[in-house]
């Protein structure tokens, strides 16, 4: 089947991203708009726009399944691409998309459901024969049974919610003492937040190094991975700088975490698009599994730009059943996918870092963005006279740069934050800028821990 017309049930940066790789496949583009997306750019990059909602709710319409599908339904359109956050990993939008035969591009309902659930994705590892890190015995069922787990595992331990993302419902525990106050605050965080009160005991590793795979699989059985990308520089569970490949990372470590994230993805009999993300030990080398992210991932560009392969329009030739060895996406096998030199992705936010990363808000009065050699922008609604509002997430622009060494890479990174100029609202350039020049992000030495540890940064 052949997709004709593809609605993109999000906003901003990554709708714009998907409408680009539609277009080039000669598909029409259709966006959806809140009332206080009105004059968002992502409105004017499509073929049509439809506003949802009501005005006063700006998010309530991105997260309407039945007003959506209706929506489709009523236009002709024959797939929804659901961009990340929002509806993207909920299993009952792919189900009305399937139930009124309209393409869902993304992993079947089933995966959906299994990856959703951090306890059964631990499972779906477990019997692919991939570690995990000790703990994650189920649910916790009250303080006193949790606090024995803990102390089983041994501290220090991290609670986390069993269907939390973003970096949300996490707590480190390293007391004993602080465990029943850790556990409140999880559970409470996590019901606001996922709906859900669900928490697990899990070992914390202090010196750890993000590493993810990026995976694709079509409907026929072939399943490949894109390689790895080192998402370790981040700031309360939330990555900030995404780099490709992971460097300094040892040859068997990258070829093991490769093998481990293709055997999670058989094991799930896994569809589309998709990130197996692992915790490395950077004392030991020691890799463990932590989750599964069942859908395009912001930090999805470095692999593009190493690859050369354009996983967006994979994910929607995948959708319409077309196979990985198919000229139109041509990964004919493994063996076929290489990584050259390095990409750094900068997540641009409007957000004040001599003000404890406060959002800013109001009109962008100038806007002046970098260009050259080597340089891929990803943007939202980033031009002179755009406002930024606090109802949406607060990254503006993504900037990717590319180089055949690491250092060169990071070197341009710095020259485009220098060359940026956004003027009206405040932004997190001047912490980027110290962040990328810092003799440890430069030798690619980050752990999880590096913003955290490092004060000099904020000075
Ligand atoms: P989310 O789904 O909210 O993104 P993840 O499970 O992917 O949560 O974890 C996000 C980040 O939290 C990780 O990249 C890591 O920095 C930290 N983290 C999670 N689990 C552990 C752990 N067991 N030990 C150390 N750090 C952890």
């Amino acid at each position: 089947m052949n997709i004709r017309k593809l609605l993109v049930a999000n906003r901003s940066e990554i709708a714009i991203r998907i409408f680009r790789s539609t277009h080039e496949l000669g598909i029409r583009t259709v966006a959806i708009y809140s009332h206080e997306d009105r004059y968002a750019l992502h409105r004017f990059k499509a073929d049509e726009a439809y506003e949802i909602g009501q005005p006063g709710e700006p998010i309530q319409g991105y997260l309407d399944i039945e007003g959506i599908v209706a929506l489709a339904k009523q236009h002709d359109i024959d797939a929804v691409h659901p961009g990340y956050g929002f509806l993207s990993e909920n299993p009952q939008l792919a189900q009305a998309c399937e139930d009124a035969g309209i393409v869902f591009v993304g992993p079947r309902v089933e995966t959906l459901k299994q990856l959703g659930d951090k306890l059964s994705a631990r499972k779906i590892a477990e019997k692919a024969g991939v570690p995990v890190l000790g703990g994650g015995g189920g649910v916790i069922k009250d303080a006193k049974q949790g606090k024995k787990l803990a102390k089983d595992v041994g501290y220090p331990i991290i609670l986390k919610a069993a269907h939390g993302g973003g970096g949300r419902g996490m707590r480190v525990v390293r007391d004993p003492d602080e465990f029943e106050t850790a556990y409140e605050q999880a559970r409470r965080e996590s019901l606001t937040a996922f709906g859900s009160p669900d928490i697990f005991v899990e070992k914390f590793i202090e010196r750890a190094r993000h590493i993810e795979v990026q995976l694709l699989g079509d409907k026929h059985g072939n399943l490949v991975h894109l390689f790895e990308r080192d998402c370790s520089v981040q700031r309360r569970h939330q990555k900030v700088v995404e780099i490709a490949p992971a460097p300094n990372l040892d040859a068997g470590v990258r070829d093991a975490l490769c093998e481990a994230a293709v055997a999670i993805g058989r094991q799930a009999n896994y569809e589309n698009a998709g990130t197996v993300e692992f915790l490395v030990d950077a004392d030991t080398n020691q890799y463990y599994f932590i989750e599964v992210n069942p859908r395009i991932q912001v930090e999805h560009t470095v692999t593009e730009e190493v690859t050369g392969v354009d996983i967006v329009k994979s994910q929607i030739l995948i959708a319409q059943g077309t196979p990985l060895d198919d000229p139109a996406i041509s990964l004919a096998n493994q063996e076929s996918i290489s990584t050259h030199g390095f990409a750094i992705q900068c997540r641009l936010t409007t957000e004040d870092p001599s003000n404890r990363f406060m959002p800013d808000y109001g009109r962008i009065t100038h806007y002046r963005s970098a260009s050259g050699m080597g340089i891929r922008l990803d943007a939202g609604s980033a031009f002179s006279g755009a406002v930024v509002y606090p109802f949406y997430d607060s990254l503006l622009v993504k900037l990717t740069a590319w180089a055949r060494k690491f250092p060169d890479a990071a070197r341009r990174v710095e020259r485009c934050l220098q060359e940026f100029r956004i003027r009206g609202v405040k932004t997190n350039i001047p912490f980027l800028i110290k962040l990328i020049m810092h003799p440890t992000f430069m030798a690619g030495d980050c752990t999880t821990r590096f913003i955290d540890e490092t004060p000099e940064l904020f000075d």
